[in-house]
């Protein structure tokens, strides 16, 4: 459920007519429900609820410091990939050890920076990277707490570009060379073992996967106790789908989720963090988009809207599928025209459906895309020297622009003409 709903014939965010924002900011824009951000960040707490846990919201699908902050605020941890993400998290007033440090390819200065700003723990994914963190963590006098992400060799049945369970994925290690591996890890005097880490992928449909790969972590545990090693928190990584096509999909519940989690793992007596970020972030937000023109092919027309690939590129790198809807909303029995939806980018690769059927729209129509708010602002560039658009926050009858969109000075001002070139420009004939 969220909270972007027709009233009286035009689409709301909560209580903001997005036509309002539209007219004040200008399309093509992203638009956030505070009160969608906290219901999903709920549902997960509640699924969890009677379970030691954390769940730490998955900032590379939405690093707004507007969404940071409310999530944040509402008690949410947040799992990082980078030390920007990290940067983020700790701007947005998170407190360290409320921050997990996930990621295939942290740099040592990334490391340090964690370090020193606090952390709960990193999610380490090789032996190369475990030995160079203890290295920073001793050079520092400090011990890094450490989970170790296994990579579970289980088939998470999504797109194969986000699919990170299998063993020909770069992801963490191979579980079968796990025991030797923490032996290691224990061995260095920088690392603290703390728990397991495991993410199989993103917009799973199905709790059958999660279920195989945290069997395996089960098993894991008892083998690396065993062991002599105090695994006390079990990470389960991200994951959980949401509807993108309303009509015909209906992925697990978090509610299902959580009572998996109690099934396979809650007689470990383990803390459960969990890293969600498509679910929490992603139907909490839309991208609202002027028609340009209309235009008339030879066997098809192709509505051309003022957002493109570069605002949203899901459908043109993930085949990805948004429903697309009106910001007036049709009659119940309205004509149907059917249109090729695309933006102004030089790419066939910009389109955003083929073939959908719309109310028939006109140049100046406002139309939305549903469940952007994840992988879409924080994906977009500037492509085509097209503006980053602005993302806008709500909050019941409140909104607040939280990124503007740049101006074009701004944009061509980053670049730096070297002065062996200035000198010459266009006045050397
Ligand atoms: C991408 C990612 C997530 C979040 O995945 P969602 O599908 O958005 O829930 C969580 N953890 C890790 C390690 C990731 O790489």
């Amino acid at each position: 459920m969220d909270h972007f709903l027709y009233r009286d014939g035009n689409l709301f965010a909560e209580d903001v007519p997005l036509a309002e924002i539209a007219a004040e900011v200008g399309t093509p824009f992203y638009c956030y429900s505070a009160a969608t951000l906290l219901r999903h960040f709920r549902l997960f707490e509640e699924a969890l609820a009677g379970l030691p846990h954390l769940v730490c919201f998955a900032v590379k699908s939405n690093s707004n410091q507007a969404v940071l902050r409310l999530l944040g605020q509402a008690g949410a941890g947040m799992d990082v990939v980078s030390g920007g993400e990290y940067a983020r998290a700790k701007a947005a007033g998170v407190p360290g050890d409320r921050i997990v440090f996930s990621g295939v390819g942290k740099t040592r200065a990334e490391m340090r920076a964690a370090l020193e700003g606090g952390i709960r723990q990193f999610n380490v994914e090789s032996e190369p990277e475990m030995e160079a963190l203890s290295e920073v963590a001793v050079s520092l006098g400090v011990t890094a707490p450490i989970a170790v992400r296994v990579n579970p060799d289980v088939d998470a049945k999504t797109h194969a570009k986000i699919a990170t369970g299998k063993s020909e994925n770069k992801f963490g290690i191979p579980i079968s060379r796990a025991a030797a591996v923490y032996a290691r890890a224990a061995a260095l005097p920088g690392l603290e073992v703390v728990g397991i880490d495991v993410h199989i992928g993103s917009q799973l449909t199905d709790l059958e996967p999660f279920r195989q790969a945290y069997r395996k972590v089960a098993e894991l545990t008892g083998t690396l106790r065993a062991q002599g090693h105090d695994i006390r928190r079990l990470d389960l990584g991200g994951g959980l789908g949401i509807p993108y096509a309303r009509s015909n999909e209906a992925p697990p519940l978090p509610l299902d989720y959580g009572a998996m989690i109690r099934e396979e793992l809650g007689h470990l007596d383990c803390e459960i963090e969990i890293e969600p970020g498509r679910l929490i972030s992603g139907n909490a937000g839309i991208m609202v988009s002027g028609v340009i023109y209309v235009k008339a092919g030879e066997d098809r027309s192709f509505l051309i809207l003022d957002a493109a690939m570069n605002d949203l590129v899901r459908p043109s790198m993930y085949d990805a599928h948004h429903d697309i809807v009106p910001l007036v909303e049709p009659a119940p029995a309205a004509d149907q025209a059917r249109y090729d939806v695309v933006g102004p980018v030089c790419e066939t690769g910009d389109t955003f459906a083929r073939g959908r059927d719309l109310p028939p729209c006109a140049p100046g129509d406002l139309v939305a895309f549903r469940s952007a708010g994840a992988y879409g602002a924080v994906m977009s560039s500037e492509y085509n020297t097209r503006p980053l658009i602005p993302e806008v926050l709500v909050q019941g009858g409140d909104w607040a622009v939280i990124r503007p969109r740049p101006g074009l000075d701004e944009i061509i001002a980053r670049d730096r003409v070297p002065g062996w070139l200035s000198a010459a420009s266009g006045e050397d004939a």
